[in-house]
């Protein structure tokens, strides 16, 4: 069963960042359903690490519909902030999961923290956990991460979350400002994904 390749696959996730990522990960032949396509909400994310949570929402997603689901959670950690937002990244956004109001969050913690963190190189990654959960209960995941630093502006319109804020070493934009396809070969989702691409 593991064995045999996916051919149809349901992604679990309501946020349309990592729904875009995700299509553009698989193989143009595989059919891709979204959590929308069912009316689904999310569940609760109860679990204490990335890798619980992604598991949590590949399973609950697999359950309502019967397919195959592959579900990521993700986020930012930011060293001096001892790992936060981390597995509550998107909850810093609050209710409505607002992206400019948990890049101002992150600021003000940051200045929170040390008045001079301008002058600094704040260190961060982003990680990534996917797991694919099949309805007879079986299931797979893989971490990735990407490393990088806190840029001092919020620069740039592309992707998503913390995306304006992030520099990944070696470089000197941040994601937000990279083209799409740059970003995807190189962040912490496409490093997670090529530890499971063999079962597309
Ligand atoms: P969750 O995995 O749905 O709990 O949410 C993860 C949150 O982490 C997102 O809402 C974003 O705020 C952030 N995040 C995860 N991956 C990325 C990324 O590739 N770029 C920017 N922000 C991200």
């Amino acid at each position: 069963m593991l064995n045999k390749k996916i051919k149809k696959i349901l992604i679990g996730t309501n946020n349309i960042g990592k729904l875009r990522e995700i299509k553009d990960l698989l193989p143009k032949s595989t059919k891709i359903f979204s959590t929308k396509d069912f009316k689904l909400k999310s569940p609760k994310e109860t679990g204490k690490s990335f890798l619980k949570n992604s598991f949590i929402k590949a399973k609950f997603f697999s359950e309502k519909t019967n397919l195959i689901c592959l579900a990521d959670d993700s986020g930012l950690e930011i060293d001096i902030l001892n790992g936060k937002p981390g597995i509550f990244s998107a909850r810093w956004g609050g209710v409505k999961n607002n992206f400019n109001k948990a890049i101002y969050k992150v600021f003000r913690e940051l200045y929170k923290k040390d008045k001079n963190w301008k002058s600094k190189k704040v260190k961060a990654r982003f990680i990534c956990a996917l797991t694919i959960y099949w309805p007879n209960g079986k299931k797979i995941n893989s971490v990735g991460k990407v490393e990088g630093f806190i840029s001092k502006k919020k620069k740039g319109k592309n992707g998503f979350g913390y995306d304006p804020i992030f520099i990944p070493l070696k470089n000197r934009l941040t994601f937000g400002e990279m083209r799409p396809n740059l970003k995807y070969k190189i962040d912490h989702r496409f490093k997670a994904f090529k530890k499971i691409k063999k079962f597309f």
